[in-house]
């Protein structure tokens, strides 16, 4: 059988060890479709994963990596073939089933979705589940009715994958976006995407009042706590936030009275196991709506050598926007 590179994560007496391992077909899992990876990501769950900082990982030992694009090498699923070109975001890969990092994946063909048109296999990975995240979180102010008409937009965590991502997104529909990051050295980068306005991130991570002057129509939130509290009492009559991740804590220290008072929503945004119509539709959006130019000034590209690295740096803030990880 032959042998393929992967990460292993393994449960250790004080923790975790991670690190690189010769493996077969015999160490994946169950599922009806094998995959010979070709690109990889890392998202900030993977850099958890990888680290052990948060208890991602519910199996050991785990290969991480919540994201891939590669060629199908064999199925027994009848919606996939040897040489389709695939890819996959979440349904625990890289959590509970062994993921990405690996020369191979054998997945649930349910969980995979055709490589959409018009993107390269490392373009999906530069886009990977931050981008996709994104554009969910896009995708769902629209549905709440927004537009670029209603007034501006804020993006949090601006200089990471999410907030990148959805910087070039929401620049390129029209709107008007305030950038909010902690690193002012960026501001070019941030500009460079479409921001309107860059603000530092110390204006909204402290307690805030329960409500305050209307600043936004609508967010993009992927650092929780006081700062999603904050876009929230800023937020204008009938406008929404989507909130999508946790950089700053799990907490959610709010008041009732932006949603009582100003008819806000707060919009909540999950990656992991969105049904396939919408995979299909945020891809197809992603396809059509992100400047290629933007998506190459976002990414990073790295050798797979080089992922244990990269992903200990998401978490210490030293990654700006998204990385190709080349694994084939
Ligand atoms: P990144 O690390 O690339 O981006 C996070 C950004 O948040 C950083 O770049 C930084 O932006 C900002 N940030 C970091 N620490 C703090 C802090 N203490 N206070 C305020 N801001 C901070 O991660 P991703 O973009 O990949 O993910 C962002 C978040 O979204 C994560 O929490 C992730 O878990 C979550 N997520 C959730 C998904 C879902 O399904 N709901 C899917 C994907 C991601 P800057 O330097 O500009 O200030």
């Amino acid at each position: 059988m032959a042998q393929f590179r992967a990460v292993v994560v393994d449960k250790a007496d004080n923790g975790q060890t991670v690190g690189f391992r010769e493996v077969d077909e015999s160490f994946l899992m169950e599922g009806d479709v094998t995959v010979r990876v070709t690109h990889s990501t890392v998202n900030y769950k993977d850099g958890l994963a990888v680290t052990g900082k948060s208890p991602v990982v519910r199996r050991f030992p785990m290969i991480p990596g919540i994201d891939f694009a590669g060629v199908v090498e064999s199925s027994e699923n009848a919606a996939f073939k040897p040489g389709d070109e695939v890819i996959l975001n979440g349904f625990g890969v890289g959590e509970t089933h062994l993921g990405a990092y690996a020369g191979r994946a054998r997945v649930k063909g349910d969980w995979l979705l055709k490589r959409p048109e018009g993107l390269s296999p490392a373009e999906c990975m530069a886009i990977g589940t931050a981008g996709y995240t994104a554009m969910l979180a896009v995708i769902a102010l629209e549905k709440h009715g927004l537009s670029p008409a209603d007034g501006p937009v804020v993006v949090t965590g601006a200089a990471g994958g999410v907030g990148s991502v959805a910087i070039a997104l929401l620049a390129r529909l029209g709107w008007h976006v305030i950038a909010s990051t902690g690193r002012a050295s960026e501001t070019d980068y941030l500009k460079g995407l479409g921001a309107a306005e860059v603000i530092d991130r110390n204006e909204l991570s402290a307690p805030g009042r329960p409500l305050g002057k209307e600043r936004w129509a609508a967010g993009v939130d992927s650092v929780g706590s006081h700062t999603l509290a904050n876009l929230i009492a800023q937020t204008k009559y009938r406008g929404a936030i989507a909130a999508c991740g946790l950089a700053q804590g799990m907490d959610l220290p709010a008041s009732v009275a932006p949603f009582i008072l100003r008819g806000v929503s707060l919009l909540g945004i999950d990656s992991v196991y969105q049904p396939k119509p919408v995979r299909e539709e945020a891809w197809s959006r992603l396809a059509r709506d992100l400047d290629r130019a933007k998506l190459a000034a976002i990414t990073t590209t790295v050798p797979f050598d080089a992922v244990i690295e990269t992903a200990r740096g998401i978490l210490d803030g030293k990654v700006r926007g998204r990385v190709v990880v080349e694994i084939g």
